[in-house]
């Protein structure tokens, strides 16, 4: 299996340890008689299932008693949309740090009001604020943030904290790579393609508290108050997808859980901040206090270079490097099951690459 297996530094749907893959071979065969794409959705097996992968979130990431676990469909789009459906009942504040964050502030304004609380784009998203320069207005619903920012390579490292105003985040491309501070926090979600398994399904964890004051005359299927009372199974979940983030969980608990997670994160992030630092070919066009640690965004001196890089790459095994459609550049995304092997393999090739053009 592993024979012709590629580096895929792909932003997402990302890499999916080998071993984890090699189980859900198993499991699509026989998950208790049936194949896992066949267990009836209110099943046991199935329910205790979904439970045990709640379970697995709240012990991977240290979730405090006071926040429910869900895991729905859908991916992080529709919860731009059913975020503010459920808490945006005057108005919300967002930050604009990147692609993503701006989608999700043009996807609440089509529900309410929204302040830009921040935004980077004039300076081509190369910043992540501090929390001096989010301006939350008064009596805020929210305030939305970004965590990483995987088109433009920056992170938010530390949670801006504002008294009475409760804070949401977008933590589709860095949850389940570093620690979370819950007492920053009133929402987290994130898809489940990124740094749990494969696509279909999002994780949210939100504070008890907050999801009170959720709307409660939607529709069911767009309410997280209805989601959290059906115990994650209001209709059909995808039943695959969240026995793949099951596994996935389970790989990280037994490599080390999240602290290691972290750790080799920012490991494989220096060694290639280093590498780029020493050359004078790449050029990380995040600014030094913003850099991610697991979207390494950097640039060639022209296209041509560019395109030469990323075909050069592609004949030792490294793919998904090509920077985000709407910027270009390379994109190197370093989630939890990329090796230090493979990004010291990837730092070789940028060394020699350099040498020789
Ligand atoms: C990838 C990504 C998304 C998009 O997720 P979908 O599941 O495709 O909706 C949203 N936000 C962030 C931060 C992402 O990295």
């Amino acid at each position: 299996m592993s024979t012709g297996r590629l580096h895929n530094f792909g932003a997402g749907p990302s890499m999916i340890p080998l071993d984890v893959l090699k189980k859900i071979k198993n499991g699509f065969m026989d998950f208790g008689g049936v194949s896992v794409l066949e267990v009836y959705h209110r099943s046991k097996g199935f329910i205790s299932m979904m439970n045990e992968t709640c379970n697995l979130v709240r012990k991977v990431l240290n979730v405090p008693k006071d926040f429910e676990v869900m895991i729905i469909q859908g991916g992080a789009s529709l919860q731009f949309a059913m975020i503010p459906l459920n808490f945006l009942s005057s108005h919300a504040d967002y930050a604009v740090t990147g692609y993503w964050a701006k989608d999700a502030y043009l996807e609440a304004k089509a529900v309410g009001r929204c302040n830009l609380a921040f935004t980077s784009e004039k300076i081509d998203f190369s910043k992540i604020p501090g929390a001096d320069e989010i301006k939350v207005s008064k009596r805020s619903n929210y305030l939305h943030v970004t965590s990483n920012n995987t088109a433009y390579g920056t992170q938010l490292d530390v949670f801006p904290k504002f008294k009475n105003v409760p804070l949401v985040s977008d933590m589709t491309s860095d949850l389940f790579t570093r620690q979370i501070d819950w007492n920053a926090m009133s929402l987290v979600y994130a898809s489940t393609q990124k740094n749990a398994g494969t696509a279909g399904a999002t994780v949210i964890i939100v504070k008890k508290d907050f999801l009170k004051r959720a709307n409660d005359k939607l529709p069911a299927i767009l309410s997280l108050k209805e989601h959290a009372k059906a115990g994650s199974i209001l209709s059909t979940p995808p039943v695959f997808t969240i026995y793949v983030t099951n596994l996935v969980l389970k790989w990280i608990l037994e490599h080390g859980g999240i602290d290691a997670m972290e750790t080799n994160n920012l490991v494989k992030a220096s060694m290639l901040y280093d590498t780029i630092e020493r050359s004078s070919m790449y050029f990380c066009p995040a600014e030094e206090g913003s850099r991610s640690s697991i979207s390494v965004v950097f640039d060639l001196p022209n296209k041509q270079l560019e395109k030469k890089f990323i075909s050069e790459a592609a004949k030792i095994g490294i793919v998904g490097i090509a920077g985000h459609r709407i910027r270009g550049g390379i994109r190197v995304t370093l989630g939890n099951a990329i090796s230090i092997a493979e990004v010291n393999l990837l730092c070789k090739f940028m060394k020699d690459f350099e040498n020789r053009n």
